[in-house]
């Protein structure tokens, strides 16, 4: 098989260590199999992208040596997603978080995940407002994934467990969900390695793959790296970017090689990218049996 991986950030602030560790993973999965890499800018959610951020990782990137054969930039391609919606059965919603709110705490079957479930309420009411958000008419099946990095099988039940989810906000934009989805399948995309807060929504993205008529990839969720405290590093939360590192004339291969030790990987002080292919590899080939 020909691998397809892709590192697809959202240029929502500067890169942290936790993203640069996700980038290394997904690029080390890539070459490590002689496969493609893409980068992939997940510039969709126009309130949270950061001018220049998507520069930035470019060239966070370049400087850790991770390349990439091909690159997409996702608001170039908001027709694919438009003509993906037409296959799917969406309702329009116009109900605030308010009132979702209000209509879980109603329902019988109050939230028992992290993530609230929409309990449907606009399903027959079909508000044909012009700023309606779409949500799509989840089936009533329970999806099922093995994830290649742990080695764990997660189910969802997506009635019950995500409700029918947004593919089209009030203000137009696309979620990404369904983005993600159209995305990997028309690039090819046979492996995608990401972050482990992405986890849960596999089973969401492997039901529209179903709908869409499209193949599953291979998942690999790898875990979040954390601060002392075991908190998770986030752009949000002030974790020290990879810009600031470069500018103030950090090493690139001592980065690397800290990532790397993160992993607990046995590596020189300072190594370059490329020579963490084999490293990957070895570890694929014993994880991978
Ligand atoms: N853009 C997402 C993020 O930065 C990743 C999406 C994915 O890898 O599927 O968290």
């Amino acid at each position: 098989m020909h691998v397809i991986g892709r590192y697809a950030p959202s240029p929502t602030g500067p890169m942290h260590l936790g993203n640069a560790r996700t980038a290394l993973l997904a690029w080390l999965h890539s070459r490590a199999q002689g496969g493609q890499h893409l980068l992939r800018i997940e510039d969709l959610d126009t309130s949270r992208v950061r001018p220049g951020a998507a520069d930035l990782v470019r060239r966070d990137l370049t400087w850790l040596g991770l390349d990439w054969d091909s690159e997409y930039i996702q608001s170039e391609r908001i027709d694919l997603y438009a003509a993906a919606l037409l296959h799917l059965s969406t309702y329009p919603c116009s109900c605030s978080r308010r009132q979702i709110a209000e209509a879980v705490q109603a329902s019988a079957g109050a939230p028992h995940g992290p993530e609230a479930v929409y309990p449907g309420t606009c399903r027959s009411l079909q508000p044909k407002t012009p700023t309606a958000a779409l949500r799509w008419r989840v089936p009533n099946e329970t999806i099922c994934f093995t994830d290649h990095w742990s080695y764990t099988t997660l189910c969802q039940h997506l009635p019950s467990e995500v409700g029918d989810f947004v593919v089209r906000r009030g203000d137009g934009v696309y979620a990404y969900h369904l983005a993600v989805v159209v995305d990997d399948a028309a690039m090819g995309v046979t492996d995608v390695v990401r972050g482990a807060d992405l986890l849960g929504s596999t089973p969401r993205q492997i039901a529209l793959q179903r709908a869409l008529g499209y193949l599953t990839p291979r998942y690999f969720h790898v875990p979040l790296m954390t601060d002392f405290n075991g908190e998770r590093l986030a752009k949000r939360g002030g974790a020290p970017s990879l810009s600031n590192m470069r500018e103030k004339g950090a090493s690139a291969e001592r980065l690397l090689s800290d990532l790397a030790t993160s992993l607990g990987w046995s590596v020189p002080r300072e190594v370059m990218a490329r020579e963490l292919v084999g490293v990957y590899a070895t570890y694929l080939h014993n994880v991978d049996k």
